[in-house]
């Protein structure tokens, strides 16, 4: 591709995303399936929703530029989507899949807020006012999926990961401590009870 100009960056980075959310509209169903926890099921379930509106405004910004929105592949999101699948194909307790589950979509978001950032300064330079507002629209959707994530592993994550490290069977055996190893019907108390090491891997 020529890069002389800031339209061709543009035009380049806007194909990039486009590659990267239509490769997420595929993953996602796949992440809600491994899913454990309903609340992250519905989350994720929820994104594809998020993502398909997304893939239209980028629709209509190419429209508008008059411009195929195809010939590119984002690779960075084959390779996030990639590390993804090894978490979808990994066995291992619930609450711990459903943690390393969140750290791969939040890599995600990041990714998308980094790209749609760029994009919409890019729109705004250029003087494409309605672009840079839908794309502002689309980052603050992806901010929001990212906080979200954040929120899902501090209350659901955390509390029901707690004995989660080495003995599986752990979950089904002991049905005589119900006070912290039941389900998390008190949101609040999660993040008190969560295990410092737990939350931070979870958080960064
Ligand atoms: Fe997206
Ligand atoms: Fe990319
Ligand atoms: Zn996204
Ligand atoms: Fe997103």
């Amino acid at each position: 591709m020529s890069m002389n100009s800031l339209h061709d960056l543009y035009v380049d980075e806007l194909k990039d995303l486009y590659s990267a959310e239509n490769q997420l509209l595929k993953a996602l169903p796949r992440m809600a399936k491994k899913a454990a926890a309903e609340e992250l099921k519905a989350a994720f379930s929820e994104h594809v929703e998020v993502t398909r509106k997304q893939v239209e405004r980028l629709d209509t910004i190419f429209a508008g530029l008059d411009v195929a929105p195809k010939g590119k592949k984002c690779k960075a999101m084959e390779g996030l989507i990639e590390e993804g699948k090894e978490v979808i194909e990994a066995e291992g307790h619930p609450a711990v899949i459903d943690a390393a589950l969140i750290a791969s979509a939040q890599r995600v978001e990041h990714y998308e807020m980094a790209g749609y950032g760029c994009v919409r300064t890019f729109a705004a330079l250029l003087g494409y006012d309605e672009a840079a507002g839908l794309l502002q629209q689309t980052l603050d959707e992806e901010t929001k999926a990212d906080k979200s994530l954040t929120k899902l592993a501090e209350t659901i994550i955390n509390i029901e990961a707690e004995g989660a490290d080495g003995d599986e069977d752990e979950e089904e055996v002991d049905d005589e401590e119900t006070e912290d190893e039941t389900e998390v019907d008190d949101e609040k108390t999660a993040p008190k009870k969560a295990k410092g090491t737990m939350k931070k891997t979870v958080k960064s």
